[in-house]
């Protein structure tokens, strides 16, 4: 029976440090502000826009909210951004994604000033990553390495395979695992073969979309197992792309959906806005 990685437990220690930092920081004039946009009304979008706020506030850190409407121009949108990069109460800006099918989301994001871009999906930021030199990890890769930080998972030397190769979870998750000299198997959709390869996997993270979609016969015996999973079951449920209840049998440790990889997701968010406004402030 494995371990089940506690993320509430693990963002709630995070959290802790991060308020302590900014209750510090605030003596010495700086203060960290998370301007979070939204346009048009996707429920998800919402749900995680609220939840960022809420998170704000838990831990000291100022925060707006620009809730545009769905017409919203791409033009009107970068003049926004434009403005944020400018405003000094503003240290970190995330554009929640998905923005409506008329607005170029690259052109957005491109917009947006790398030291402010606390999602770290800006090129720059992703060229850093890249070479391993790095001010801001993406939120969902950082918090994972969180994870296994915390319940001391070893990744140097291990077979790691990522399944998924999405900009925000799956290319920058391989990345850092490669950091920490992992031996790393990107794999997608187009994977000839899936489970003999997830098979070889001492740590297998799951980021597909696709409800239970790694099954027991997939994950190696003492494997640790990470779902980044967010889906809803046939019932409406939140679930992961892993199959739980089989596959906790088999792996030495393993996410929970809910209450794995996603609480920590908005923790590295606040840890990201924290660093940006001491970069801001004082250069590094
Ligand atoms: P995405 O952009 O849709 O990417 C999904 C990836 O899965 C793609 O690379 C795709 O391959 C691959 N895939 C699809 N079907 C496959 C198959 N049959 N075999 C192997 N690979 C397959 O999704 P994402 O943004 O990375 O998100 C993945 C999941 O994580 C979603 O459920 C999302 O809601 C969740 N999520 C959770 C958090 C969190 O905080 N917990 C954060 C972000 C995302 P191709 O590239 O070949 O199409």
């Amino acid at each position: 029976m494995a371990t089940i990685i506690d993320g509430k437990l693990v963002s709630a220690s995070v959290r802790g440090r991060i308020r302590e930092e900014v209750a510090a920081l605030s003596e010495q004039g700086i203060r960290p502000g998370l301007a979070v946009v939204i346009v048009g009304d996707d429920p998800a979008s919402r749900v995680y826009v609220n939840g960022k706020k809420k998170a704000c506030a838990e831990v000291g850190i100022y925060s707006e909210e620009y809730a545009l409407p769905a017409s919203t121009t791409e033009e009107q949108l970068l003049e926004l951004v434009a403005g944020l990069n400018q405003k000094a109460e503003i240290s970190g800006i995330l554009v929640q994604l998905p923005l409506p099918a008329h607005i170029d989301s690259n052109r957005v994001l491109l917009a947006i000033d790398p030291r402010k871009d606390v999602d770290a999906f800006h090129p720059t930021n992703v060229g850093h990553i890249m070479i391993g030199d790095y001010q801001y990890l993406p939120c969902t890769p950082a918090g994972i390495m969180e994870l296994l930080h915390y319940y001391q998972l070893d990744v140097a030397g291990r077979e790691c395979v990522v399944i998924g190769r999405s900009n925000i979870v799956g290319k920058p998750m391989a990345m850092l695992l490669l950091h920490e000299n992992g031996t790393v198997t990107v794999t997608h959709s187009k994977t000839r073969d899936l489970p003999a390869v997830t098979r070889r996997a001492d740590i297998l993270v799951a980021a597909i979309g696709k409800t239970r979609f790694v099954t027991a016969d997939m994950v190696k015996e003492g494997a640790v197992v990470i779902d980044v999973g967010m889906n809803r079951d046939e019932n409406g449920k939140l679930c992961g792309d892993v199959d739980f209840d089989a596959v906790k049998e088999k792996a030495s440790a393993i996410t929970p959906v809910p209450g794995g990889v996603g609480p920590m997701t908005i923790t590295m968010l606040l840890e990201n806005t924290v660093r940006a406004a001491k970069i801001l402030k004082t250069g590094c």
